[in-house]
């Protein structure tokens, strides 16, 4: 009988036998965390490779069930997976596979609310989306958490790969205004193609987890399958885009996820700003979405949607900057309190919001504790405005 450990140098051997890899790469496998976003066409070569490979945390991410017109090209799954989550399907069958190495299962779609939540802690992000909206959300958010991530992308007959990491261009670099991009759903596509895609993807990924550079980085890689052309063009960075300012967090050390994750946050009771409204200096960040803040908040207040947050610092400063002006006091108050109080509706988007915030090199930030709805509890609707009837 062997031992498990033996087991595991046995099912890995032919990769550590390439001296590019050995013992010491396979160690930095197991020890790596990778989410995977989308579990379609792209996903499913994506998991299975890395599971297989020995990466050892793996987080899937997807909120859609198995139909029968994703087998054709989503290699995950099978007959029997019909109906069921993606998710889990894809757990099943990657467990199956490799049983040692550990999953995060999120059966949820990416959005602007859960986007933080569900990228920090991993090393490493692989969009395996088909939606323009999604990759400009997982772009915004690797540059917020300083990590890098892998894109691969089909139209048709064609596909795209490319790695977009800390102090190279990003996706908005890329691909700046928010275009139409039809899905599979609308154009079709071979079933193949999503399988070489995402096999190259799945080979940048362990390429970035063995600390190699990626020849993706900068780079848009083409697969054409109608004519065989496998060609490269260069993403040239743009001198206005947003990643632009987080260069300074990617010439330091990077970023670690987790560092973000675990930042303390300081916080401040609704009795306490009550006391505290009134100073000069205060400034009050409201960042729900835009129908939330028209329906209540805080006089003057300044609205960044948490969505829109992680996307630049200059914009934060900008829009803080904007609103001191009105403010403006010549002596600085010796407060306690931080001149920025973040708030959402509960307190909980907002603490992602101070954390990006802190890690942008804003100072001076605090959470408000329970929210906008814990004030209003405690002191209806004073202090609060409205763009519809009167707050009571
Ligand atoms: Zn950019």
């Amino acid at each position: 009988m062997k031992s498990n450990e033996a087991l595991d140098l046995e099912r890995y051997l032919r990769q550590t036998t390439l001296p590019e890899l050995g013992i010491e790469g396979q160690a930095a496998l197991l020890a790596s965390k990778v989410l995977v976003v989308g579990l379609g066409g792209l996903g499913a070569p994506v998991a299975t490779y890395l599971a297989a490979a020995g990466v050892g945390e793996l987080g899937l991410c997807d909120g859609d069930k198995v139909e029968l017109s994703n087998l054709h090209r989503q290699v995950l799954f099978n007959e029997a997976d019909l109906g069921t989550s993606k998710v889990d399907a894809a757990a099943t069958n990657i467990l199956a596979k490799n049983s040692k190495i550990k999953l995060k299962k999120e059966s949820r779609f990416l959005s602007s609310e859960n986007v933080f939540e569900l990228l920090a802690g991993f090393d490493l992000v692989v969009d395996c989306t088909d939606s323009l909206e999604a990759r400009y959300l997982i772009n915004d958010t690797c540059l917020a958490l300083g990590i890098p991530f892998v894109y691969g992308a089909l139209h048709k007959f064609q596909g795209q790969c490319s790695v977009f990491a800390p102090g190279g261009p990003c996706f908005r670099c890329y691909m700046p205004a928010f275009a139409s991009v039809p899905t599979c759903q609308m154009t079709g596509v071979l079933g193949v193609l999503p399988g070489l895609v995402g096999c190259a993807q799945a080979t940048a990924v362990l390429q970035l987890l063995l600390g190699r550079s990626s020849p993706l980085v900068g780079v848009m890689q083409f697969f054409d399958l109608l004519t065989f052309d496998f060609y490269k063009i260069a993403i040239p960075r743009q001198a206005d885009c947003i990643c632009r300012a987080f260069d300074n967090d990617a010439k330091s050390v990077p970023l670690k996820s987790s560092h973000l994750e675990s930042m303390p946050v300081r916080s401040i009771s609704v009795q306490k700003l009550h006391e505290q409204l009134q100073k000069p200096d205060l400034t009050l960040l409201d960042v729900r979405e835009l129908a939330e803040f028209r329906t209540m908040r805080f006089k003057n207040a300044v609205h960044l949607p948490l969505s829109q947050l992680s996307i630049s610092k200059s914009s934060i400063e900008t829009a803080l900057a904007l609103s001191n002006q009105e403010s403006k006091s010549e002596s600085k108050s010796e407060s306690k309190l931080g001149s920025v109080v973040v708030y959402c509706r509960s307190g909980q988007r907002s603490i992602q919001a101070v954390r990006i915030l802190q890690a942008s090199g804003v100072e001076n930030v605090v959470n408000l504790d329970g929210g906008i709805m814990e004030w209003h509890r405690s002191f209806q609707g004073e202090g609060l405005d409205s763009d519809f009837d009167a707050i009571d």
